[in-house]
């Protein structure tokens, strides 16, 4: 080990003389330039020496000060320059797998080096990281997985959590459990970095770790909202009252031929739209009040508008515009390309900024463009505070925010976007004063902002504890509910016990709370667990199309569209796609139909005459085909004969998988002379939701609806159902894997029972007594 020594030494020597000459190199003194001009660098010295005397540290700073790329290298440089060089092993996590790429890339070339030298990364499936990689950017995920085989991170000298601001659930979960790790690693170093100033929650957290801000500078940005905004170009909100041609998703038309009109006449042009969509007293208070604003009806139109009107009336400087999701910037940079300034190559440089670009398409962003070219980037909320473009001077905020995470320990199943906090709108609006002062649009009224929420709620706070719960469980830390009494905020008891009743009555964990096999597939689908359910079902029984149809159309805003003014007419339409007794069903049709039209480029037409959003349909289209990749990586499937049962050929298959995925979510259907009532056990009778194919049915041929989603209003009310049969929920309910059955039967007995059903039931007893015959053998 002596031998070993000498040699690590040698090679520490040989890499200080290398970091020496690259910084005396021409190359490395300009580059050394640039760095000491980033605010972080000021502070270098500090830094180092309150990590060099405290386990945890804590630092802040606004987003482009340098954390990410100087902080991390801050510590591999001091490192080899005392001859620890080849000894020492950095790990900086990073949220999302882009940042992790393209932060490493930017370091490794700060350095003078290839990627994978001294600098590397690892994200999911892919990964640059030599023998001598000593710092190692990862997402989040990446090191969780680590920590699963190697709980102590044997040989790793120091811990970097990054972006601890945005409180994602991986970066919580990630703390409890470097937490317990550290008493047992004292020479362990942990650094947390945050864009915001309310790190001090971090602090007490951890024993009072001393904590440093960076002071930054930036340029003032003046903010512009809607109101503003209207009154700036010559847009017009009109009342929205009929079909536009974006189905029926907006609710006002905007109208580029307008009147410019005076101040306050604006003002009430908006006051005046607003009540005559029918929200006569919008003064959103709240957060959930803010749902009847929907920032669809003023989306793609003024976005466009605004583009060209800054390409043409404003000084130049690049522009950030921050949309919800992937399938937003697809169909906004579409339409932008048919635009006959936004589209010329020559005047606009249109890129798009997202979590699941390619690597090459990252470096694009950065780069600067020729001169009387307008640099455009549309950008989901990735580039707030994790990516740094420089040449920003104009942003336009749309004011909401999705996330979508495709890691498979990030189980996530937010997909639908929600309203941003004021923190977040600050953010985006920041980013336009880089480099001199900016201009940000807000593209929602002032009034709205007021209602934005001051912080987002932390992810392990507002999303469902299923998946997470799940996760604890993959990675063996013990209890769930004691777990996660030691997070930063712990969810509340209660929601804690009820996720974890739910996955034992789906049969994702046994009756220890331990994983079983379904629990084990689940935990590698990012997604609701009824809905991973169906997935794996739909690979089994080789019908995944129709599966992954319904999967996707779980997961994004409902495709039928009932407008205020329509909502018969819209009802018809729907009803044309629904023969048997389910709303599943009647999607999946009306989706192939979609398909279908597409093929002759009439999907547009299609989903116009049918009332359907033909967002929703593009946008379950592109999931289709996360799902799927997902499904190949658990292995249950492997990329052939999606559809070697096809729906159309037994669409019983299909409402068992349905079944298999939403229960315990059945209620019974109680026939009487007229038509028919329903119940569930929790809550007693309850109704559905009027755009249900089945509210319209006078008879329902099945005893039983699975559904989706109850509602409370003044009654309970279902959303989209399904109508299955005894067997069908006998064989698909809850669990079907051997250990289960018998716990699954007692609660279906319990069902049958109180709906004092005795046909079903005697029916049942024979059915079980035939169960607990193949139990015994
Ligand atoms: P922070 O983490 O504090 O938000 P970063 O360390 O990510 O800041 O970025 C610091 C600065 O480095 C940015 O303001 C930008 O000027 C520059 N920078 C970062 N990444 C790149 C890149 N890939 N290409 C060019 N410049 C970059
Ligand atoms: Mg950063």
């Amino acid at each position: 080990s002596a031998v070993m020594e000498k040699i690590l030494w040698r090679r520490g020597l040989q890499l200080r003389d290398q970091q020496q000459a690259w910084q005396e190199s021409l190359e490395g003194t300009r580059m050394l330039e640039f760095r000491q001009s980033l605010p972080a660098y000021k502070e270098k010295d500090a830094i180092l020496s309150v990590i060099l005397q405290n386990q945890v540290v804590i630092i802040s700073g606004e987003t482009g000060c340098g954390k990410t790329t100087q902080i991390p290298q801050f510590i591999l440089e001091s490192e080899i320059d005392s001859v620890r060089g080849a000894v020492c092993s950095i790990i900086c996590t990073q949220p999302r797998r882009i940042s992790a790429i393209s932060v490493s890339e930017r370091v490794a070339s700060e350095r003078g080096e290839k990627l994978g030298e001294s600098v590397g990364y690892k994200v999911r499936l892919e990964g640059m990281k030599g023998r001598d990689t000593r710092l190692l950017f990862c997402t989040t995920g990446i090191l969780l997985r680590r920590l699963l085989v190697d709980r102590n991170l044997k040989g790793v000298t120091h811990v970097i959590v990054d972006e601890i601001h945005e409180r994602g659930m991986n970066e919580d979960f990630l703390l409890i459990v470097l937490k317990d790790l550290l008493p047992r690693r004292p020479e362990l170093r942990l650094i947390l970095m945050s864009a915001t100033l309310d790190a001090e929650l971090f602090s007490s957290y951890f024993g009072g770790a001393p904590l440093i801000h960076i002071p930054g500078f930036t340029y003032p940005v003046q903010a512009h909202f809607l109101e503003n905004i209207l009154e700036m170009t010559d847009y017009r909100l009109t009342p929205y009252n009929q079909i536009d041609d974006y189905g029926q998703e907006r609710m006002w038309k905007m109208s580029k031929q307008a009147p410019r009109k005076r101040k306050s006449q604006i003002a009430s042009t908006v006051e005046d739209a607003l009540r005559a969509a029918d929200f006569k007293d919008f003064r959103p208070q709240t957060r959930e009040s803010l749902s009847c604003w929907n920032p669809d009806c003023i989306g793609f139109n003024l976005i466009e508008y605004l583009l060209s009107y800054i390409c043409e009336n404003e000084r130049p400087g690049a522009v950030l515009v921050f949309m919800t999701g992937w399938d937003d910037i697809s169909s906004m940079k579409d339409k932008l390309l048919a635009h006959p300034i936004l589209g010329d190559p020559s005047r606009v440089l249109l890129l798009t900024c997202h979590g699941s670009m390619a690597s090459s398409e990252q470096k694009l962003i950065f780069q600067e463009p020729e001169e009387e070219v307008r640099k455009i980037v549309l950008t989901t909320n990735i580039a707030e505070t994790s990516i740094t473009i420089n040449d920003v001077v104009f942003v336009l905020d749309c004011g909401k925010a999705k996330e979508t995470s495709y890691d498979a320990l990030n189980n996530t199943p937010c997909l639908l976007p929600s309203w941003i906090s004021k923190v977040s709108a600050q953010q985006r609006r920041g980013r336009a004063g880089r480099v001199q002062p900016g201009e940000c649009y807000h593209l929602y009224p002032r009034c709205v902002y007021d209602a934005f929420s001051e912080y987002q709620l932390p992810e392990i706070l507002r999303t469902p504890l299923q998946s997470l719960c799940l996760q604890i469980k993959s990675l063996k830390l013990g209890s769930i509910s004691e777990f996660l009494s030691r997070a930063l905020q712990s969810p509340e008891l209660l929601a804690v016990q009820n996720a974890i009743e739910y996955l034992k009555i789906i049969g994702a964990l046994d009756e220890n709370e331990n994983l079983t096999v379904l629990g084990h597939y689940l935990t590698m689908l990012p997604m609701e667990p009824k809905l991973g359910k169906m997935l794996i079902l739909g690979a089994i029984l080789n019908c995944l199309d129709p599966v992954l149809t319904i999967v996707a159309g779980l997961s994004v805003r409902d495709p039928f569209l009932t407008p205020l003014d329509k909502k018969d007419l819209a009802d018809a339409a729907k009803l044309q796609f629904s023969r048997d007794y389910s709303d599943h069903l009647a999607l999946v049709r009306a989706y192939e139909g979609w398909k279908e039209a597409e093929k002759d480029l009439a999907g547009y037409d299609y989903c116009w005459k049918n009332f359907l959003s033909a967002q929703s349909m593009k946008a379950i289209e592109s999931l289709q085909k996360e799902f799927l990749s997902l499904l190949k990586d658990t292995g249950l499937f492997d990329g052939n004969a999606t559809n070697y049962n096809a729906w159309s050929y037994d669409q019983q298959l299909i409402r068992a998988i349905i079944c298999y995925g939403l229960y315990p979510g059945i209620c019974s259907v109680v026939h009487n002379e007229k038509s028919f009532s329903l119940k569930t056990m929790e809550d007693g009778p309850v109704l559905l939701y009027s755009n249900s194919v089945n509210a319209r049915e006078s008879r329902i041929p099945y005893p039983w609806l699975v559904f989706n989603e109850k509602i409370k209003v003044n009654s309970v009310f279902l959303r989209d159902s399904t109508a299955v049969s005894d067997s069908v929920l006998l064989l698909f309910g809850g669990s079907i894997s051997r250990g289960d059955v018998d716990g699954h039967l007692k609660m279906l007995g319990g069902y049958l029972e109180f709906f004092m059903q005795p046909a079903i039931a005697e029916k049942y007893q024979t059915i079980r007594r035939e169960f607990d015959k193949l139990i015994q053998n």
